[in-house]
């Protein structure tokens, strides 16, 4: 067996570098409007016309000339428009016509002066209406194009579809929409002590929790997880889970067996199957790390203990997810807070330090949530991040202003 010192120590950055650079987005593929929310879109959109197509007014009111509006005067009203129903004949000079919002403005018209700025004379049949309020020449109009323009870019390949983006599509009359390929990611739990939930749990045993978290971590990132059965530390048996995994899935991530244990074989498998880089990465928790390809699929060792797993996750599953929807931004969702301990250390790592967020006088403070062993999930459970100690702190006093990664 190689010594740790044979491996490569990499930074957090070169180590998600690596795995960025060795995925590509997924094909593109059309879909309904509403199913591509939270999807990647997959064509540049420009508009064909211009939206609102055409001038129509912002308040209900009165379609009238600017010039020939003064206070007081009264106007006699022409009828009325409702949105939907457009007016065809022009607005005659020294005439208002009633208008609803929404409406197309009448030929003619150029401004409406809303109904709480006037009153309402004569009879209905020769109906008048007196201005109380002269509004600026083109006040309460919404002009064609004001919002977008026939030919403008409207959204760019590789934005992510949101309800704003969606309602953006459906403005443009667009039904359907090219997006990215939603991943599907296998997720497999290695450990002979690891037994999945439903079943019962024999002495040395430990309910599987890394397949739930690095799961709804997936979901979160928006990939559609295949939980996979937890498997012993059997190269045969990991083989063969491995080998069906590839078959189903565009990335698969596994935890545990990957460090340098007497029964660690993830990355034997990844040797004798495929092609595999295994680094140690210079941060705590989560040292261990290995990254390859199965018959072409990238494949993702995360370490086992949970805090591990699901940071290492967050650093490096994340963005690999991120990159295979085609997302052209992939951040990092991040907040400066003010650390309400003071931090000593001395091993040059970079520690991410479970962290629970509160707002005191205008500063959010991150304070620890208590045992940061990276085994202890509720560390994660009593906080909604990590705060990033950098290599080159050992010690931080309290008050000090650090990053956290949000991990809710
Ligand atoms: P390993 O990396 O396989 O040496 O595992 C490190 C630690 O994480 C051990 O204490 C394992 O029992 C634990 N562990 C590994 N996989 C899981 C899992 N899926 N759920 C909960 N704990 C795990
Ligand atoms: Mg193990």
């Amino acid at each position: 067996m190689r010594t740790p010192e044979d491996y490569a120590l990499l930074s957090v950055e070169q180590a998600r570098q690596r795995v960025l650079d060795s995925i590509a987005p997924l094909p593109i593929v059309e879909a309904p409007l509403l199913a591509a929310l939270d999807r990647v879109l997959g064509e540049t959109v420009c508009a064909s016309f211009d939206v609102p197509p055409h001038d129509n007014s912002a308040m209900d009111g009165y379609a009238v000339r600017h010039a020939d509006l003064a206070l007081g005067i009264q106007l006699p009203v022409a009828g009325a428009v409702a949105a939907g129903h457009p007016w065809v004949a022009p607005v005659k000079p020294g005439h208002a016509l009633r208008i609803m919002t929404g409406a197309q403005m009448p030929p003619g018209a150029d401004t409406v002066v809303r109904f709480e700025h006037t009153t309402a004379c004569g009879a209905a049949d020769a109906a008048a209406v007196r201005i109380d309020r002269v509004p600026r020449a083109g006040e309460n109009v919404r002009q064609a194009g004001e919002d977008v323009r026939a030919g403008q870019q409207v959204l760019m390949a590789g934005a992510l579809l949101r309800p704003q983006e969606i309602g953006m599509l459906a403005s443009l009359g667009r039904t359907s929409i090219r997006v990215y390929r939603r991943p599907r990611v296998a997720v497999l739990s290695t450990g002979d002590e690891v037994v999945a939930a439903g079943q019962p749990l024999l002495p040395g045993q430990i309910y599987d929790i890394n397949s739930y978290t690095v799961a709804a971590q997936i979901m979160r990132a928006g990939g559609d997880p295949l939980l996979l059965e937890p498997v012993p530390d059997r190269q045969d048996h990991l083989t063969a889970r491995l080998h069906r995994a590839m078959q189903q899935s565009d990335l698969i991530i596994t935890s545990g067996g990957v460090s340098v244990g007497d029964f660690d074989l993830v990355k034997q498998v990844l040797v004798a199957e495929g092609r595999m880089d295994f680094w140690w990465v210079n941060m705590k928790p989560g040292k261990p790390l290995a990254f390859g390809h199965l018959g072409g699929v990238p494949l993702l060792a995360l370490p086992g203990n949970p805090v591990a797993a699901m940071l290492s996750f967050h650093l490096f599953g994340r963005p690999a997810i991120h990159k295979l929807r085609g997302l052209s931004n992939i951040d990092e969702p991040v907040i400066c807070a003010q650390l309400a301990d003071t931090i000593e250390r001395k091993d040059g790592r970079r520690h991410y330090l479970r962290v629970w967020l509160e707002e005191r006088e205008g500063q959010t403070v991150a304070h620890l949530t208590g045992d940061q062993g990276s085994g202890i999930l509720s560390s994660l459970t009593r906080g909604q991040g990590v705060a990033v100690i950098p290599e080159s702190c050992d010690h931080l006093p309290a008050g000090s202003t650090v990053k956290v990664l949000l991990l809710d």
